[in-house]
């Protein structure tokens, strides 16, 4: 049987954003600031306000113009809290002021309440060398009116929605969801809840990836679980067109299948069976169905997790419009030996330990648990060998949310 050369996880990669950026979505919709975590930003987010939008302390104590200070101890002539709109300075004397309470014109810095004596009638002794600015915030010293504040195609997470809530804004202009249709295949699957037939496993695939779409933003249309038979696969597909951005199943990409799914996109398309340099994760189908993409993870519960994460993630957040898809990784020391090289590329679950990557006892393909266990994934570069403190890229798995 001549054997043609696996692709590399890049090129498979590479490929996938290419499909994707073709397939990017042009519609977008306004969403309340509450409802718009996870979701990608359609727009540039221009600042509309300064922030601070006025100069304001950064402490509790006094504020005063240090032309009067050679004239202390001053007298205290009002009060300023946070939220009050101060009046001017009178000359010759300071202000009581609180921390991001607004300066008052004429003041041109802060002394800290430690650094000072409050004399019997009230009037304050300034008792440390004092500097221009000192202690005040400068209005506009995060951003300035016009700065753009967040880039079109950034995900909104609690940090970016904190900044536009900053700018005062209730709503935010957001890609619309890609809907993303999830089919488990396999006649031997039951869901949840239902009792377990002879020879039948429950169905992990389909709540482990109806979340992590969610997580990235899709809307999720649950097709449940679909036997191996090519007749009610096309059926099926051809439903799910009509509404799907994209397909995403899991199993019958195998020859126990009879690879029932790569069998009904053949016919109604250009299916694309790549034999991928991954471990685990072999086979990926990628294709189209009429004109819906459809991408077929393997049906091993770790190789479609390990190939959601590092291939279907990056496709999901491109045609969303995000441009660094690319989970951050870094370098750590191997905890193992590594004695046989493979001709794949290998993604092991992985605990760091005093900066050691140590392996999940069972790195089995069918074994889910390592990933419960585990930090994230350490790459074993195709034909490679290493021993114990050699460096390894880590991606951790909370990098693929
Ligand atoms: P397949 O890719 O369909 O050949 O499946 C490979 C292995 O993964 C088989 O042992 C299947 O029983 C198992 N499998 C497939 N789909 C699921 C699923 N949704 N949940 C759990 N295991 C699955
Ligand atoms: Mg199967």
């Amino acid at each position: 049987m001549s054997k043609a050369p696996l692709m590399p996880v890049e090129d498979a990669l590479d490929q996938l954003l290419a499909m994707a950026d073709e397939q990017r979505l042009a519609d977008s919709e306004v969403l309340p600031l509450d409802q718009a975590r996870g979701r990608v930003l359609a727009s540039d987010l221009v600042a509309t306000l300064d922030l601070p939008p006025w100069p304001n302390s950064a402490m509790d104590g006094y504020a005063l113009n240090l032309a009067d200070l050679h004239r202390q101890p001053l007298k205290v002539s009002q009060k300023v809290y946070a939220g009050l709109a101060p009046d001017t300075l009178l000359p010759g004397t300071c202000a009581r002021i609180f921390t991001g309470a607004p300066l008052p014109p004429g003041a041109t810095c802060v002394e800290m309440q430690e650094n000072t004596e409050v004399l019997d009638d009230g009037s304050v002794r300034f008792l440390q060398p004092l500097k221009a600015g000192q202690n005040i915030r400068a209005q506009g010293q995060e951003n300035r009116v016009g700065d753009i504040l967040l880039r079109a195609g950034k995900r909104l997470g609690p940090f970016e929605l904190a900044v536009a809530a900053g700018q005062g804004l209730a709503q935010l202009h957001v890609v619309r969801r890609p809907r993303v249709a999830l089919l488990s295949t396999g006649d031997e699957l039951v869901e949840p809840g239902q009792p377990l037939r002879p020879g039948s496993i429950y169905n992990s695939n389909r709540v482990l990836l109806r979340h992590w779409l969610s997580e990235l933003g899709c809307e999720v249309i649950d097709a449940g679980i679909l036997p191996d038979r090519p007749a009610q696969t096309r059926l099926k597909l051809e439903q799910l067109q009509v509404s799907a951005d994209l397909i995403l199943t899991t199993g019958g990409v195998s020859a126990g299948d009879a690879d029932c799914l790569g069998q009904v996109l053949r016919d109604n398309g250009k299916p694309l069976l790549w034999k991928l340099a991954i471990k685990p994760g072999k086979p990926l189908t990628v294709g189209h169905f009429g004109t819906v993409p459809v991408i077929g993870l393997p049906g091993n519960p770790t190789s479609a997790l390990v190939t959601f994460g590092l291939l279907a993630r990056p496709y999901l957040l491109r045609i969303q419009g995000v441009e660094d898809v690319i989970p951050l990784s870094f370098a750590v020391h191997a905890g193992f030996d590594w004695l046989k090289p493979g001709g794949r590329r290998e993604y092991l679950r992985v605990r760091l330990e005093a900066g050691r990557a140590v392996l999940y006892p069972n790195q089995s393909s069918g074994v889910l648990l390592g990933a419960t266990w585990a930090d994230g994934l350490v790459e074993i570069p195709e034909n490679s060998t290493h021993s114990v403190g050699d460096s390894l890229r880590f991606i951790p798995f909370s990098e693929l949310f």
